[in-house]
């Protein structure tokens, strides 16, 4: 069963992006008026005992991270609101900016006082218009009632949220990445540690958080940590928003617990691989989650635990479906694609292992490819782990590496029959050029972010 009651009870309802109605029909701010009244240790150890996660893709304990800030020195501290929602197969956080801002503007309030910070910024995918005009709308609500802003819930003290337009780099999406792009440079990835905590925005402390995971906060602390953490599994308290597309009937966010089978989730909610095809594949935490066979898919269950124990993981929450009538091909070039396109450039085995791997995918898509290539392929994939400056590597690497080991027997024929893939025309050849030169160009993409 789906839950009902919670994120999505709220934005399937109409109008509850207006201040009134979400006070009226939701009791909005009624607990973050209560938490602001507890010490801020105690809101962090409450988050910790609740074992809330970051669901925007690293699955990082929150009051952990929360409680990595250092107390209160001569430096602010900041609070940095991931919305640069730009994971293939992931529409979520969409949903709360547009459906209820109020829910993710009373996290940032719990979130602010637990480690006193006054000024919370939200970094909001480019191409969201809409949702940041949703959310701007919001903002200014709460500033007119005397929520945000000087005094804000009568605290004495200030609290301002800034919306800031992201440019389209998916590696802003990165923490540290999203901090430089915040600060006005480059969206690259910086060396850690330092980590944000210590040293974030303006090098000064800085948690950052999901816009998912701060709009559970309101729900956390109106059941309480023990009676939300009972509603999840294997170590992760709470529901979650899941984003499912692909090959399914019935695509689009479903809130569930943490823990809920898989299968339940494609043939239940999603009314089953569409046009009565079955099942070849999963993908099931975002395209940098290495695939599940239909077989694995059978027996997974939508957790970190879960998915970390059978080789994958559950990132960002998007299960993208495929049916078994997808070449694979088609599915690894695609992937091989989109991370040679979106890598900054900064580490040689990112930018260069990128380019490779996309050549190699392209030449087998077009009835060029050699059965070694496989190999070459895997090799590469194993010299990008561990050797870059962000994860970005391996969220390349993983995915790249698990089709060609799980599908191995299939992209052996293909490249046997000397066939030529339905999507190799779909790529322009842009792979004459050598990686140094295309720095170039990467470099100027990113700097649109400035
Ligand atoms: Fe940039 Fe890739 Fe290195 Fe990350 S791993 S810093 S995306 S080059």
């Amino acid at each position: 069963m789906a839950v009902k009651g919670f994120l999505s009870a709220l934005y399937e309802q109409p109008d509850m992006h207006r201040l009134a109605v979400a006070q009226e029909r939701a009791n909005a701010y009624a607990q973050a008026r209560r938490v602001i009244t507890m010490e801020p240790a105690a809101v962090i150890d409450a988050v910790k005992a609740a074992n809330l996660k970051g669901l925007g893709g690293a699955g990082f304990p929150t009051g952990m991270k929360w409680s990595f800030v250092p107390p209160k020195g001569d430096k602010p501290h900041y609070l940095v609101v991931n919305a640069d929602e730009g994971e293939p197969g992931t529409f979520k956080d969409r949903r709360i900016l547009l459906g209820c801002p109020h829910a993710l503007l009373e996290g940032i309030i719990i979130c602010c006082h637990a480690i006193r910070s006054e000024k919370a910024y939200i970094y909001v995918r480019g191409e969201y218009i809409h949702e940041m005009k949703r959310l701007q709308g919001a903002i200014d609500e709460a500033y007119a009632a005397g929520l945000l802003g000087a005094d804000h819930l009568g605290t004495g003290r200030r609290l301002d949220v800034v919306v800031h337009p992201g440019a389209g780099a998916y590696i802003c999406g990165e923490e540290t990445a999203l901090i430089e792009s915040l600060e006005g440079k480059k969206g690259q990835p910086r060396n850690k540690p330092p980590f944000p905590a210590i040293e974030g925005l303006f090098m000064c402390p800085t948690v950052v958080n999901n816009v998912e995971t701060l709009s559970y906060l309101p729900f956390l602390f109106e059941m309480g940590p023990q009676a939300f953490n009972d509603l999840g599994a294997n170590g992760t308290g709470g529901c979650h928003l899941v984003s499912l597309s692909g090959h399914i009937e019935r695509p689009g966010v479903y809130e569930v617990p943490m823990g809920f089978p898989m299968m339940e989730l494609i043939n239940g909610l999603g009314g089953g691989v569409w046009k009565s095809r079955r099942l070849k594949a999963v993908i099931p935490g975002g395209l940098s989650a290495p695939i599940l066979t239909a077989d694995e898919a059978q027996q997974a269950r939508l957790d970190f635990k879960t998915l970390r124990d059978m080789g994958s993981m559950a990132g960002s929450g998007a299960v993208m479906v495929i049916d078994d009538e997808t070449p694979m091909i088609n599915v690894l070039l695609n992937c091989s694609h989109f991370y040679h396109d979106e890598s900054c450039g900064q580490c040689t085995p990112c930018r260069d292992g990128s380019w490779w791997l996309y050549k190699i995918c392209l030449r087998i898509a077009r009835g060029e490819g050699r059965v070694r290539d496989l190999d070459e392929i895997v090799r590469i994939c194993n010299n990008i782990e561990g050797n870059t400056i962000c994860a970005f590597g391996e969220a390349t690497a993983w995915p790249i590496r698990s089709y060609v080991r799980k599908f191995r027997g299939e992209l052996e024929a293909f490249i046997q029959s000397g066939q030529r893939a339905s999507e190799a025309d779909w790529y322009h050849d842009d792979l004459a050029a050598p990686p140094l030169v295309q720095i170039a160009g990467v470099a100027g993409t990113m700097g649109a972010h400035v």
